[in-house]
């Protein structure tokens, strides 16, 4: 059984093995493989076999002329995905959805590096520096721009995720556009020149008005629509009065460990529902319920 407290998304066994990105010789090897594997997406979308776990192929089931990115190794097999156009990783769609719900948090791991990678790519063609088309370099874990020699990294963009408490209670919110009655934690992405400390005290004020301290880290996941990394806290708060922003929430208020456990039970009589297992929201209001 899975480890309630691990986030999703998260303990996929892809050895990524980046030194070989950097070796021309090396790279050739694995591209000329008979071991090789590609991965199998629809889109941006995952393709999953009878055991929920994710379609691989040969290379050759690359749609043509599309270049290839080096996962890594599972197995002892070098991995790619191959770079194809497809549409915005920003979007989830309901089958992307329900196959999340369905994975295992180790093989949605492998799936999200290969979704990020092949948006980052899609997003990515022209040098942000001086505006000419780029082309792919380290196996496909960069992209180089021949005219001013900028080299561009896949990069990674920090979200905090967090619980305010308070005398026992928990703070969370809804947006509009969530499912009924689904309550989730607040969350935001970090400014720049911020810390997460910080970070996280100034979305829990400027969305509900709560001021916060004693800010502590809980747990973080990689968040592949399409490239944050999720960043799970939880902070005191110095007292229950909120100052909902409308513009970000529908709703917001405390619950206590009761209604938590009974969400978390699916009790009929519950008073709201929770996020979906693969979200660390999930994960934080278990850890709470757990730990503290
Ligand atoms: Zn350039």
């Amino acid at each position: 059984m899975t480890d309630p407290h691990r986030p999703g998304l998260t303990g996929s066994p892809l050895d990524r093995a980046g030194h070989l990105r950097e070796n021309p010789d090396a790279r050739a090897d694995l591209f000329a493989s008979p071991k090789a594997r590609l991965l199998l997406l629809d889109g941006l979308d995952p393709l999953l076999t009878d055991d929920l776990t994710l379609q691989w192929g040969s290379l050759a089931d690359a749609p043509h002329e599309a270049p290839l990115a080096f996962l890594g190794f599972l197995d002892n097999r070098p991995r790619f995905v191959a770079l194809a156009d497809a549409p915005s990783g920003y979007s989830r769609s309901r089958r992307l959805i329900q196959a999340l719900d369905m994975m295992s948090p180790a093989e949605a791991g492998t799936f999200a590096v290969a979704r990020s990678l092949v948006d980052w790519h899609n997003r990515h063609r022209f040098c942000a520096q001086c505006g000419s088309a780029t082309e792919i370099v380290r196996a496909g874990w960069t992209r180089r721009c021949p005219s001013c020699s900028a080299q561009h990294f896949p990069r990674t963009d920090p979200v905090v995720i967090m619980l305010a408490e308070h005398d026992g209670r928990i703070l969370l919110g809804r947006q509009p556009q969530f499912p009924p009655d689904l309550y989730s934690a607040l969350a935001g992405f970090l400014e720049l020149g911020e810390s997460i400390e910080e970070a996280v005290a100034r979305e829990l004020r400027e969305e509900a008005g709560v001021i916060a301290s004693n800010v502590r880290y809980v747990a973080s996941q990689p968040w592949p629509f399409p490239s944050s990394l999720m960043i799970a806290c939880i902070a005191d708060a110095e007292s229950d009065r909120i100052v909902l922003d409308t513009n970000e929430l529908e709703a917001a208020r405390w619950f206590t460990r009761a209604e938590v456990t009974a969400a978390f039970a699916g009790n009929a009589d519950a008073s709201f529902g929770i996020p979906s297992p693969y979200a660390i929201a999930h994960t934080l209001m278990r850890w709470w319920l757990d730990r503290v």
